[in-house]
């Protein structure tokens, strides 16, 4: 085994870090309070080249690959998971239309994407099925050379800012009366007459993310506009999916890394009992605990991105990462607001932010849940779930 990153990964941490440091630190707190979208940050990432990391060079990108983006995604979680997010959804969304897209789709998508002037989602959840995947309703009916699309969605990252381009949305293509219910994969441009964006919602965390439901009323898309071939949307959306959860998984440890720095900084500073609170054996061991559970959690997920440049990633070592690290991510920013005590729990205090940020993410992405019920069956126990 070899630890050890490379010279341009060590370059891309420091880089990542420093930037992230001086423009993203420094705000966080007023995005998340202000619960706007950073539209200006989010250029200044395109003008860094960050979203373009692991695409090709034919299309704007740097040629790079899942732990190089990783790495990246992680220093910007440090000092804004909702921003980290933010990309690294468009950056799944793009790299899904990188490979399995058409020349047409890529030339029209890819470049904006890449570039950081626009944002791709991902349109999978329902109002009435989430992990279910297999119960999603919105439906595709051909029309000749078109498809007419109908149907919502529910809590759709990147679906309605201003430069949000293309909602990968995956809808039942198959008759009711069918007895095989097969999905496809749609590229949708916001902007297309019946594409509906709902009104954000007020959410815990990840407020200046831009969630909203998307409504699907008679919207009209030409066949060119599917990607893969028909019926295999649900697979296309499940293998993004997959590249998505080391993504989710860097996520949260570099937020629970950043809720150690800032722990180990308070409990060198806060005096309590005539000592800093440091110095007691109790705050002592929440320290080291967290720093086992970010180190743990960095392991595996490095791993996974590893694995995945590799084309080796099984779904367990995905669903390993992706599980430990989103716990991980909660159970070491709830311990930083105990370090905090009272200014822990105030909205304003870092480490509040930080446990309501990652909250989500024991939830989406296949949630904990699910990943237990992947790695149960990958030992081989009888698990039925589609
Ligand atoms: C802020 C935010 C952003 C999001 N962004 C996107 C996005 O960009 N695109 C998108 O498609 N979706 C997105 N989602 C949706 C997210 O992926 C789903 O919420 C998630 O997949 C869970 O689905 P659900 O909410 O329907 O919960 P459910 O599937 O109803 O699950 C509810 C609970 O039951 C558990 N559960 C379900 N099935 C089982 C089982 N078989 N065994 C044991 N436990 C089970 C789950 O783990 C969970 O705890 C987002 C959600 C939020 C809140």
């Amino acid at each position: 085994m070899n630890f050890e990153l490379s010279a341009d990964q060590i370059d891309i941490q420091a880089r990542v870090g420093e930037f992230a440091d001086r423009e993203i630190a420094p705000i966080a707190e007023r995005l998340d309070r202000e619960a706007t979208f950073p539209y200006a940050l989010y250029r200044q990432l395109g003008d860094l080249g960050i979203p373009a990391l692991p695409f090709a060079e034919e299309f704007g990108g740097l040629g790079l690959g899942t732990f190089d983006m990783a790495l990246a995604i992680e220093q910007i979680a440090k000092r804004d998971q909702t921003l980290a997010v933010t990309m690294m959804v468009s950056v799944s969304a793009g790299l899904i239309v990188q490979r399995f897209g058409s020349v047409e789709q890529k030339a029209r998508y890819l470049p904006d994407i890449i570039a950081g002037r626009a944002l791709g989602a991902l349109a999978g959840t329902e109002a009435d099925a989430g992990s279910d995947t297999a119960g999603f309703k919105t439906r595709g009916v051909r029309h000749g050379d078109d498809w007419i699309i109908n149907g919502s969605k529910a809590y759709i990252t990147n679906a309605g800012t201003d430069i949000s381009s293309v909602a990968l949305t995956l809808a039942v293509t198959t008759p009711p009366d069918a007895e095989k219910k097969e999905f496809s994969l749609f590229a949708v441009p916001r902007g297309t007459a019946g594409y509906v964006q709902g009104e954000p919602y007020r959410k815990m965390g990840w407020r200046s993310g831009d969630t909203r439901p998307l409504y699907f009323d008679d919207c009209k898309v030409p066949h060119s506009a599917m990607l893969g071939g028909e019926g295999q949307g649900r697979l296309l959306l499940h293998r993004g999916y997959q590249q998505a959860r080391v993504f989710l998984s860097a996520c949260s440890l570099g937020l629970a890394d950043g809720a150690l720095d800032l722990s180990v900084k308070y409990a060198n500073e806060r005096k309590a009992f005539g000592k800093t609170i440091g110095g007691h054996q109790l705050v002592q061991e929440m320290c080291a605990q967290m720093a086992v559970k970010v180190e743990a959690a960095r392991m595996l997920t490095y791993r996974a991105a590893w694995l995945a440049d590799k084309g080796a990633a099984t779904v367990k070592d995905l669903a390993y990462a992706k599980y430990f690290a989103c716990e991980a991510g909660t159970e070491v920013a709830n311990m930083a607001v105990q370090i905090h005590g009272g200014w822990g729990f105030m909205d304003d205090c870092p480490p509040s932010r930080y446990l309501r940020d990652n909250r989500i993410c024991t939830i989406g992405d296949g949630s904990s849940q699910i990943q237990m019920l992947l790695i149960a069956r990958e030992l081989g126990l009888d698990v039925v779930f589609n």
